[in-house]
């Protein structure tokens, strides 16, 4: 086990605020990393492709909560609900409705977050922000798809502070859909910023943060 990785990782996590929860953005990093991440104390990993989470799944008993934050492709979707706790890239009916329909064949119900394009950035994923409601009410009339908050990226950026007007937005829309009181909707989990922007994401609201260099160092 690789003492040093779990002894950075855990002093990292120490100086996140209680409420937020650190999620290991894990493409690319081996076996070994995600499981001193897990014993360090990480409790959610998070995967960008199907097919990579697979084959981490199967090396890696340590307990953990899987989510999926790469966009999911329509092919994909029969296998991410088999091996996601959670799925944080759901844009549109369309997919909501596929993962209904394989979810009800395995008796389980997914839960999800709404994906924000708070940018409005054309050719990018994610729900436009005026949209997000009507995709929110769409949504409930599937049992087997659970909505538990939403999830933003942001346009890149290399100066993060940049970044603060999109999480900002996201948040605004994060608190009035809750105002809604849509039954069967919950806004618990607002996940939002990487690396370089986790501690402005979490001064505008975020309580989940996606992390990979944070955590792991760069990538190669
Ligand atoms: C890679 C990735 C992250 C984390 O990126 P870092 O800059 O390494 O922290 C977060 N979210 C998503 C969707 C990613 O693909």
């Amino acid at each position: 086990m690789n003492t040093e990785l779990i002894q950075h990782i855990q002093s990292f996590l120490a100086d996140i605020p209680e409420q937020v929860t650190v999620e290991a953005a894990a493409k690319t990093r081996t076996a070994e990393q995600v499981r001193a991440a897990i014993h360090a104390g990480v409790t959610v990993i998070g995967y960008n492709y199907v097919q990579e989470a697979e084959k981490m799944r199967s090396q890696i008993t340590e307990k953990a909560s899987w989510h999926l934050i790469g966009h999911l492709q329509k092919n994909k979707v029969k296998r991410a609900v088999e091996l996601f706790d959670l799925i944080e890239t759901i844009d549109s009916l369309s997919l909501a409705a596929s993962i209904h329909l394989h979810c009800q064949s395995l008796q389980k119900v997914m839960p999800i977050l709404i994906e924000v394009n708070s940018g409005a950035e054309p050719n990018k994923t994610g729900v436009y922000p005026e949209h997000v409601e009507r995709l929110v009410r769409s949504i409930t009339d599937f049992p087997h798809v659970r909505i538990l908050g939403l999830m933003t990226m942001g346009p890149w950026n290399d100066d993060p502070e940049q970044l603060r007007p999109y999480f900002r937005l996201t948040k605004e829309i994060y608190e009035y859909i809750r105002s809604l009181k849509i039954t069967g909707v919950e806004m618990k989990i607002l996940s939002m910023g990487m690396s370089d922007s986790y501690h402005i994401a979490i001064e505008e609201g975020a309580n989940l943060v996606r992390l990979g260099t944070c955590l792991f160092g760069p990538r190669q």
